[in-house]
């Protein structure tokens, strides 16, 4: 993923601030209310939440508010310290070991989110003799981690594994240690790696592989595990937030024991940061046991994302090859995404323009973030609200 700094040197603050303005490119919050899981008054007006990553609609569920509210009645509101430091309450290794169990790896280490689980997990694996592989759409907290490691890295172009091999097999020798870090689900695209062809690259060039779950936990697989469960294949290192499909707050690597021990004792990102409030960890370890009971709706939720790709690609709409529950829709230019992103608020629609230089230039999309719990009548209002719009 291209990330906001790279944007043009420029010699000061408020020339740069003018040429994110002139570009379109210039980031500001939009002050919003939540209402429910699926609804969102934005400027006071109500919309269809299109833009949340609470792909299972599960942050209003009563289990779930329960268990944060116990948490914080006999555990107080925050984090208080480190782990290290102030002690490690017993919630936090229930939660490991809830993750392990779900995700089928030995050990799991919690972290205060997906962003420094990826900075951790990296850093505290790779140094200056080793490499890390990336699929050039990842995530900038991997690309973080690389950067904060001080490691070499090689990035293939998007999901081309061809390369990946002929640039394994050029560079594999200059290194010692090699991972290959990809997204399982890519968040701007909606698209999967092949993770069984990562799998056969990974065991030839002796790479460890490192598959980030962030959108995939609760959406793929029989009980919600992800791609790795789903495509049956298994990885070295996952990376995941508790922040999406799992609706609070937090991100975890799942691992060997030896990895998760190397990782504890090494990355700065756990170390030197305040653990997670109690309530937040209690959400994460009662919604794992949702999450698992959904089979059915999850199967019935795929399936409506997928008729829905595809009535928009029947209409002519470009949608970047989405396999997933994150269809974004081809809109180009900064100015015009940021036009129908505009025109669409106006529908009641709720969906995010993404823009250079998050996502290459002339490349920008509606990022339609389709929830379980959208009802047919939300789709259709989408559906129409984008026909509308589409002769800006
Ligand atoms: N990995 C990926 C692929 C992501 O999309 C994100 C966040 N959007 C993260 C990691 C970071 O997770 P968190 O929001 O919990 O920091």
């Amino acid at each position: 993923m291209l990330t906001g700094h790279r944007i043009c040197p420029v010699s000061t603050f408020s020339d740069y601030i003018a040429s994110l303005k002139a570009n379109n490119s210039f980031r500001q919050f939009t002050p919003v209310m939540f209402d429910d899981d699926t609804h969102i008054t934005v400027d006071g007006r109500k919309c269809i939440n299109f833009a949340s990553n609470n792909y299972l609609s599960l942050a209003h569920h009563p289990k779930l508010i329960e268990a944060a509210m116990s948490a914080l009645t006999c555990n107080g509101t925050g984090g208080t310290s480190s782990r290290f430091v102030g002690g490690n309450t017993l919630i936090y290794d229930m939660l490991e070991e809830r993750i392990a169990r779900f995700k089928r790896f030995e050990k799991a280490l919690v972290f205060p989110s997906g962003y420094t689980a990826n900075l951790g997990a990296i850093s505290a694996l790779c140094g200056a003799k080793d490499c890390v592989y990336i699929d050039k759409l990842d995530h900038a907290s991997i690309i973080d981690g690389i950067t904060l490691a001080r490691t070499k890295f090689h990035s293939f172009p998007h999901r081309n594994y061809a390369r990946l091999r002929e640039i394994l097999a050029r560079t594999r020798s200059g290194c010692e240690r090699a991972i290959i870090a990809v997204e399982s689900v890519f968040s701007m695209d909606g698209d999967i790696s092949d993770l069984a062809e990562l799998r056969r690259i990974a065991d030839v060039y002796d790479c460890l592989l490192l598959v980030d779950e962030a959108h995939a936990t609760g959406v793929f697989g029989a009980r919600g595990a992800g791609v790795i469960e789903e495509s049956g294949v298994s990885a070295d290192i996952e990376i995941g937030t508790l922040s999406k499909g799992i609706p609070s707050a937090g991100g975890y690597i799942a691992a060997s024991e030896e990895i998760i021990d190397v990782v504890r004792n090494r990355a700065r990102s756990l170390m030197y940061t305040t653990a997670l409030p109690p309530s937040s960890v209690a959400v994460a370890h009662e919604a794992i046991a949702v999450i698992e009971s959904m089979t059915e709706e999850r199967a019935a939720f795929r399936a409506r994302c997928r008729a829905f790709a595809e009535r928009l690609t029947s209409a002519g709409y470009g949608l970047f090859g989405t396999q997933s529950q994150i269809i974004p829709v081809r809109t180009g230019d900064n100015d015009r995404t940021l036009a129908v992103a505009g025109a669409l608020r106006n529908e009641g629609i709720f969906a995010v323009g993404i823009r250079h230089p998050t996502v290459p230039k002339g490349e920008g999309r509606i990022r339609i973030s389709i929830n379980r719990g959208h009802t047919d009548e939300d789709i259709e209002a989408l559906y129409n609200a984008l026909t509308r719009c589409r002769s800006l």
